[in-house]
């Protein structure tokens, strides 16, 4: 028995309600693609496209489409496309490496101070480039109590770990009473400092961060939400009313977004999309992923040097609060690892010729005492 999403609505004047309709009102199966105002070919195709990785959008995430674009960005990063079928040379099953790392079931464990903990392998809504998503097609993956026994017993025996990071999966995904009943067996771990949660909920379900959620999460630990925007139309009001009520709980947010060609692979829309999550919901912007080797995403992927054009120009328009660092997450558990361009030029010695934000190179002498 597993206990995710699927949840009934208890009463009508229930708060948890509002995201339950979200739910019911959505895309949940592949048949409720039908629903879609697609053409008969267009339709087809999805249906086709979902054999490859779960379908499923909140109906607050399908009013952002604006279906006479077929190449809509919010579209783009939900609805199946046939070129997810397509596997190219060279690309992975475990892009990142997390199951290389894994010493028992549901736990990453490649960086000393911190883990990986996978409550569930279910989301709220699943994304087309989803690098996990092969950890994801596994049915029945959702949460039970003793599926963690094991991670929580290698935290428990682990003293170096001080951040635990629920991920999947969507961990938001759960019912309050599993949060709090995780939350209360991590924190119970004296080592343990800071909780961070990776979720894709604040943009496709922001109805689910009710104050119930939230009052499940503080405790003892620190609390660091980290959540997903891709494009700026994804900053709703309703997203700005579930990042307040997260940061009048006190949990830090952070974001970080997927580098997407067709979504977000254009200076505008990421500088936009920055600003606003700083100056509007008070994320700030954490990293920016360069595309993964998952399997059928070449046609969202752009190429390093790409990215890098966008980056330098985008630390020319924003604030150092607003810039996210460019990230590779590299094959077989290298770690993520900064791609933006290097200002050094060179180096003699103590003296290093370093290019300015504007461009000029200067010279810098290291004085040492
Ligand atoms: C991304 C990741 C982390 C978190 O890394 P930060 O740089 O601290 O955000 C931790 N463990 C694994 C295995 C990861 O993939
Ligand atoms: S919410 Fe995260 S884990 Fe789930 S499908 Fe989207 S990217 Fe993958």
């Amino acid at each position: 028995m597993t206990s995710d999403l699927k949840e009934p609505a208890i009463s009508p004047r229930d708060p948890d309600a509002a995201w339950q309709d979200d739910v019911r009102a959505g895309v949940r199966h592949v048949r409720d693609l039908a629903s879609l105002p697609l053409s008969p070919a267009q339709r087809a195709a999805a249906q086709e496209a979902a054999a490859g990785h779960k379908v499923r959008v909140p109906k607050a995430y399908l009013d952002l489409i604006d279906w006479d674009d077929p190449n809509d960005p919010i579209r783009a990063q939900v609805i199946p496309s046939p070129q997810e079928l397509v596997t190219a040379e060279g690309e992975l099953d475990d892009p990142i490496g997390d199951h290389d790392y894994s010493p028992v079931p549901r736990l990453t464990h490649r960086h000393a101070d911190r883990v990986l903990l996978f409550p569930t392998y279910q989301c709220a809504v699943y994304c087309r480039f989803c690098f996990r998503k092969e950890s994801l097609t596994a049915i029945g993956r959702g949460y039970t109590r003793e599926a963690l026994e094991p991670a929580l017993a290698y935290i428990a025996g682990h003293s170096e770990i001080r951040e635990v990071i629920l991920t999947g999966g969507d961990p938001l995904s759960l019912p309050d009473k599993a949060l709090a009943e995780i939350r209360a067996r991590i924190e119970a771990i004296p080592h343990v400092r800071l909780l961070r949660i990776h979720t894709r909920v604040p943009v496709a379900l922001p109805s689910r961060i009710t104050d119930g959620l939230v009052a499940a999460l503080q405790g003892r630990l620190m609390v660091t939400v980290v959540t997903h925007f891709n494009h700026p139309r994804e900053i709703t009001p309703a997203a700005e009313a579930a990042c307040r009520t997260m940061r009048q709980a006190g949990f830090v947010l952070l974001n970080q977004s997927v580098l997407l060609k067709g979504v977000n692979d254009d200076v505008e829309v990421l500088e936009e999309l920055c600003r606003e999550l700083m100056y509007r919901l008070g994320v700030k912007p954490y990293y920016l992923h360069h595309g993964d080797l998952a399997r059928g995403m070449a046609h969202r992927r752009t190429t390093i040097a790409e990215g890098q054009a966008l980056v330098a120009e985008l630390r020319q328009r924003l604030s150092g609060i607003c810039n996210p660092t460019y990230v590779i997450d590299l094959p077989y558990g290298g770690g993520k690892v900064p791609l933006g361009p290097s200002h050094i030029e060179a180096r003699e010695g103590e003296t290093w010729r370093i290019r300015g934000q504007d461009g000029e190179v200067r010279t810098y002498t290291e004085v040492v005492g």
